[in-house]
């Protein structure tokens, strides 16, 4: 099957050097598979995302040479497409109406010591299972997962197990405020856009198991995953827009683009002083590092 690659930043903010990293080693892994690369804006969470982040964030791609292979996809185009598949989830008796608001239920996790990362939804205790609440407005979505735990593959982290409906439990597909939810989103774009490889950071890693339980369910194939490293301020934390990283330097793209590099272990790679002569070396090194060619 033809590789089909993408970048899916979510426009809360600027890329920042984490993000360039992901956004480098997703562009770098479909080049070296003569593959396509696509960019998809991920702005369903829209009380926190701009267009104006989002068309930002295009720029610095470009700046740092890279564009997307086909028109670039915006989730808030998309709900009929997220509609349609929580359709065909109802036809399967996995969902039901949850009045918990996200706050008491990431209060409560609070309480208990337990953090919530990045889209990580619950655990959910099922409080509202089997209340028979209404799908409605105003009530949030919630799926069942399988009770089996699924083994799936990492490319860089190797074999990973996790049982969803134990770790994560049933978790949101649609919010209480009517938006979708990353997972559904996420699961029908790459499904509906036949993506074969996910290369994004190792913070998402713990999603992957929720994503392909969901793609079982809707009848999708599975993408290979390659969870890649994270980039550390100098006090050990995640960059992250929330935290504040600085927008990269679009500038000083090939300096950009060399440090992003660094982070994902190619720092073989000759100076380069163009983002066209970065680009032709990098790739064919990110190549024989994964056997590609
Ligand atoms: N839009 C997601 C984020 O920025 C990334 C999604 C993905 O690569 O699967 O957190």
């Amino acid at each position: 099957m033809p590789y089909r690659g993408r970048f899916a930043p979510s426009p809360t903010g600027l890329l920042h050097a984490g993000s360039l990293v992901a956004a480098l080693a997703s562009w770098l892994d479909a080049k070296a598979h003569e593959g396509t690369w696509l960019v998809r804006v991920e702005d369903v969470d829209q009380p926190r995302c701009s267009p104006a982040a989002a068309h930002a964030i295009l720029g610095q791609l470009a700046a740092c040479g890279m564009q997307s292979d086909e028109p670039v996809i915006w989730q808030s185009d998309r709900s009929s497409h997220y509609q349609q598949a929580l359709n065909a989830l109802a036809t399967q008796n996995t969902l039901y109406a949850c009045r918990c608001s996200r706050s008491t239920v990431a209060q409560n996790l609070a309480k208990l010591g337990i953090e919530v990362t990045r889209h990580q939804e619950t655990p959910y205790p099922g409080t509202c299972r089997h209340l028979g609440l209404p799908l409605t407005k105003g009530h949030a979505v919630r799926w069942r997962p399988p009770m089996q735990p699924l083994e799936w593959h990492d490319r860089r982290l190797g074999i990973q197990v996790q049982n969803v409906s134990e770790t994560v439990g049933d978790f949101v597909l649609k919010r209480q405020d009517g938006f979708w939810a990353y997972q559904l989103a996420v699961v029908v774009d790459d499904g509906l856009q036949g993506i074969t490889h996910v290369v994004r950071g190792e913070d998402l890693a713990d999603n992957t198991a929720r994503q392909i339980v969901l793609q079982q369910a809707l009848g999708l194939s599975t993408p290979v995953y390659w969870h890649g490293p994270l980039v550390k301020a100098a006090d050990g934390q995640k960059l992250s827009k929330q935290t504040g990283a600085a927008p990269i330097d679009c500038r000083r793209p090939v300096q950009q683009l060399q440090q992003a590099a660094k982070w994902l272990g190619l720092d073989v790679l000759p100076a380069a002083t163009t983002v066209q002569a970065f680009w032709s070396a990098a790739v064919p090194v990110w190549a024989q590092r994964f056997g590609i060619r």
